[in-house]
C-alpha cells in the first residue's frame, strides 16, 4: 500500500485487505476487517455472466457506494456544528451541494434525503441545474436552500422566482449588475417578492491549481462598487430587505487554512458593511474550496493535497466570522457553503481493466537466453565490452553494477543500429537481456516502463487529467501482496495521442504494475479513487465512446463484508453518441443491410458472420437499452 501511498489518501474509506485487495469501508470507520468489503470481490459480480448470478457488464464501470456519500454529509455537518459549539457561535450551518459537480439523479435524491434532517440544500449554475434542482428538492426539507448562482438571461430568473412561489428556499445570487434590473422588473411582473444574494469578487486568491477564479482579475463575482450600487437601487425599489445573503467562492481545493481565514475576513467585513448600509443580511455562503488530498501528502505545496483536516477548516471559518461580527456587533449569520468535491468525491470508484501491454514482446525475447546469446555475440567491439562486463557483474552477484552495464550496453546498441551496423534481431535480443537485467535488480523506479492499454477514454472519464493535469490515484484493486516488476504507462482506446496517463500522484512518469499473465483468473482491475466530482459531469465524447456503466453498492446489514448491489444503470451507449452528433445510426443499419444486398455480400458461406456483423454487431449499438434495475445480494464467498 506504500507503493500507492492508500495509507494517505484511502482512509478512512479505502484500505488494502490481508488477500491484497482494496477493501472498503463504506461508512468510514476503522471496522473489523471481516465487516469490510472487497472491492474485487464486487468487480467479479459485476462482470460475471448473468447466468452465474453477475450483473454481466463489462469495465469500465463506476461503483459508487450511497452509505459513503451519507458519511461525507455527515461528518460535514458535525464538523461545523462541532465547531459552532465549542466557540459559542449564534447561528447554525445549513450546507448546499453544488449540483454541476456531479449532476446524475441518484447522487442528488440521496443528497437531498440524506441532508433533509440538517436542512442541506442545493446550488444550481444553470436553467437545467435549477430544474433538477428543484425537482429533486421536492422531497427535501422546506428550509433547505436552493442557491442561484451562474449567469442568468429572464428565463432562468423567471424560473428562480416562481420557484420561491412553490415554496423552494430560493435565493437569486447576483453574478452581475444586469441581473438586478431583471428581478425588479420580473419580480413586480410576476408578483413575487424575492430573495436575492450577491456573490462579491475578492481581493483573497489563493495559488493553487484552481486559484484563478479569485482575486480582482477573477471571472466571477461583483466588485465593490457593483455592490455598493446594487444596495443603492434596491433602496430605491423598497426592496434592501430583500438582500439576505453574501456568496463568495475562492476557487476549488483551497490549500491552506490562513487562505481560508483570509478569504472569510474580507467576505465578513463586506457582510458588516451590508448590515451597516441597511440590508436584511441573514446569510454568509463561503462557496466550495474545500479540499481533497489526492496524493495523500497533506503538503500545502501539493497541487493536489491540502495542508488541513475537516475540522480544522471548519474551525476555521466559524472563528473567523464569530470575531469580525463580535468586532462589529453584527449578528452572527447563518453559514452555508458549496463544497461539491469534498461532498462526493470519495464514493465513486472507476474501475477499468487492462487487457494488454508491450510487455508481452519483451517477455518473449525475455525468454529465450539461447537466442538472444546468438544475436549478442556478434555484437561491435565497445557493445561487446559492456556485454562482458556485464556478465562478469552478473556472476559476482552485483545487481547494481550489472544494471549499470546493461544500460550502458542498451545505449551502445541503440546508437550502432541507428547507424546501421546492428540488425533489428541484435537490438531485440539486447531490449530483451536488459529486461531481464532490470528486472533481476528489481528496483522499481528502474524497470523499464511499458505501456498498458486500458479499456477506458480519458476524454470521457478522466477529463480534468487532459484538461487541467488534476492528478488522481489510480493503482491495481487486487494482487497488491504480489510485489510489481514492471512500471507501467496507461494509454487509452481512444486514437488520440493524448489519451494517456503521462504522470501519477507523487509527480511519477510511470505506475509500478504487475504482469498480465501472472496472474490466475486472467484479469486485472484497476480502479481510479476520489473520482466522483466533476469527471463524470465534464466527460467528452471523443472517439464516440458511451459513458461507464453505474452500479450502486450498499453493505448488507446483518452479514458483514457482504454487499447489496441496488441498482445497475447503463450509461449512454456508441448509438447514443452517435445520434448525439446528429447521425441516424438505425438508417445506418438499413443503409448497410441494403448495400450488403446489393453486393451480393450475403449470400454463400459468409452469410451468417455479414448479417451478424451488420445486424447484429450495429444493432445492439442502437437498440435502447432500458435502466436495468437489478437487487441482488451476495454475501463474502
Ligand atoms: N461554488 C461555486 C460557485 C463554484 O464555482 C464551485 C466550483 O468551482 C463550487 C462551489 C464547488 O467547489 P468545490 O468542488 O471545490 O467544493
Amino acid at each position: 500500500s506504500t507503493l500507492y501511498r492508500v495509507d494517505g489518501w484511502g482512509p478512512p474509506y479505502f484500505a488494502v485487505n490481508s488477500s491484497g485487495n482494496i477493501s472498503i469501508r463504506p461508512h468510514g470507520k476503522e471496522t473489523m476487517p471481516s465487516q469490510e468489503i472487497d472491492l474485487l470481490e464486487i468487480a467479479k459480480k459485476v462482470t460475471e455472466p448473468v447466468s452465474s448470478g453477475g450483473l454481466g457488464l463489462c469495465p469500465p464501470f463506476i461503483v459508487r457506494f450511497p452509505e459513503m456519500l451519507k458519511h461525507r454529509l455527515e461528518s460535514l455537518q458535525s464538523a461545523f456544528d462541532s465547531a459552532i459549539a465549542s466557540q459559542g457561535y449564534g447561528a447554525h450551518y445549513q450546507g448546499v451541494f453544488p449540483v454541476k459537480c456531479n449532476q446524475d439523479r441518484f447522487i442528488i435524491e440521496d443528497i437531498v434525503k440524506f441532508g433533509s434532517p440538517f436542512r442541506f440544500g442545493l446550488e444550481a449554475g444553470s436553467k437545467p441545474e435549477l430544474l433538477l434542482a428543484m425537482h429533486c428538492l421536492c422531497k427535501g426539507s422546506p428550509e433547505a436552500l436552493l442557491v442561484c448562482n451562474g449567469f442568468k438571461d429572464a428565463e432562468y430568473i423567471s424560473l428562480a422566482l416562481i420557484a420561491r412561489k412553490l415554496a423552494f428556499n430560493t435565493v437569486v445570487v447576483f453574478e452581475q449588475e444586469e441581473e438586478l434590473d431583471l428581478v425588479i422588473e420580473l419580480s413586480k411582473k410576476l408578483d413575487i417578492r424575492p430573495v436575492v444574494g450577491v456573490r462579491a469578487k475578492l481581493r483573497t486568491r489563493h495559488s493553487g491549481h484552481y486559484g484563478s477564479t479569485s482575486g480582482e482579475k477573477g471571472k466571477f463575482g461583483l466588485t465593490t462598487t457593483q455592490i455598493l450600487h446594487i444596495v443603492k437601487k434596491l433602496e430605491q425599489e423598497g426592496m434592501l430587505d430583500c438582500l439576505q445573503l453574501l456568496h463568495f467562492h475562492i476557487g476549488s481545493q483551497i490549500p491552506t487554512t490562513a487562505v481560508v481565514a483570509d478569504g472569510v475576513s474580507e467576505a465578513a467585513q463586506i457582510y458588516c458593511e451590508l448590515v451597516r448600509l441597511g440590508a436584511n443580511m441573514r446569510v454568509v455562503d463561503i462557496g466550495g474550496g474545500l479540499g481533497i488530498d489526492y496524493d495523500g501528502s497533506k503538503a500545502s505545496d501539493s497541487d493536489v493535497s491540502v495542508s488541513y483536516t475537516l475540522e480544522e477548516y471548519t474551525e476555521t471559518v466559524v472563528k473567523t466570522l464569530r470575531s469580525i461580527c463580535d468586532k462589529r456587533s453584527v449578528t452572527h449569520p447563518v453559514i452555508s457553503s458549496e463544497s461539491g468535491r469534498a461532498t462526493v468525491s470519495h464514493h465513486t470508484v472507476l474501475i477499468f481493466e487492462v487487457f494488454n501491454s508491450s510487455s508481452r514482446d519483451s517477455n518473449a525475447a525475455e525468454s529465450s537466453l539461447l537466442e538472444q546469446q546468438r544475436f549478442l555475440d556478434g555484437l561491435r567491439a565497445d557493445a561487446r565490452a559492456e556485454y562482458m562486463n556485464l556478465f562478469s557483474a552478473a556472476m559476482r552477484g552485483d545487481n547494481n553494477t550489472c544494471l549499470h552495464h546493461a544500460n550502458q550496453l542498451k545505449q551502445h546498441c541503440i546508437r550502432q543500429f541507428k547507424q546501421g551496423a546492428l540488425s533489428i534481431e541484435q537490438l531485440a535480443a539486447v531490449d530483451g537481456l536488459h529486461l531481464m537485467v532490470s528486472k533481476a535488480a528489481s528496483e522499481p523506479s528502474s524497470l523499464p516502463v511499458h505501456t498498458y492499454r486500458m479499456n477506458l477514454s480519458i476524454f470521457t472519464s478522466i477529463p480534468n487529467y487532459w484538461g487541467t493535469g488534476h492528478l488522481f490515484p489510480i493503482m491495481p484493486i487486487h494482487r497488491l501482496d504480489q510485489r510489481p516488476t514492471m512500471r507501467g504507462m496507461l494509454s487509452d482506446l481512444t486514437c488520440d495521442s493524448d489519451g494517456k496517463l503521462a504522470t501519477y500522484i507523487g509527480g511519477e512518469s510511470s505506475l509500478p504494475l504487475h504482469e498480465l499473465d501472472g496472474n490466475k483468473n486472467g484479469h486485472y482491475y484497476l480502479g481510479l479513487f476520489l473520482g466522483g466530482a466533476y469527471e463524470e459531469a465534464q466527460g467528452q465524447i471523443h472517439n464516440l465512446f458511451g459513458a461507464p456503466n453505474v452500479v450502486r453498492v450498499e453493505s448488507e446489514a446483518d452479514n458483514p463484508g457482504g454487499f447489496i448491489m441496488t441498482s445497475a444503470l447503463l450509461g449512454p451507449n456508441s448509438g447514443d453518441l452517435l445520434q448525439a452528433m446528429r447521425h441516424e445510426p438505425k438508417a445506418m443499419v438499413e443503409a448497410f443491410r441494403r448495400r450488403a444486398e446489393e453486393l451480393g455480400a450475403v449470400g454463400g458461406n459468409q452469410d451468417g458472420l455479414v448479417t451478424e456483423a451488420l445486424a447484429g454487431g450495429l444493432a445492439r449499438f442502437v437498440s435502447s437499452w432500458p435502466y436495468l434495475m437489478a437487487t441482488s445480494t451476495w454475501g463474502m464467498p
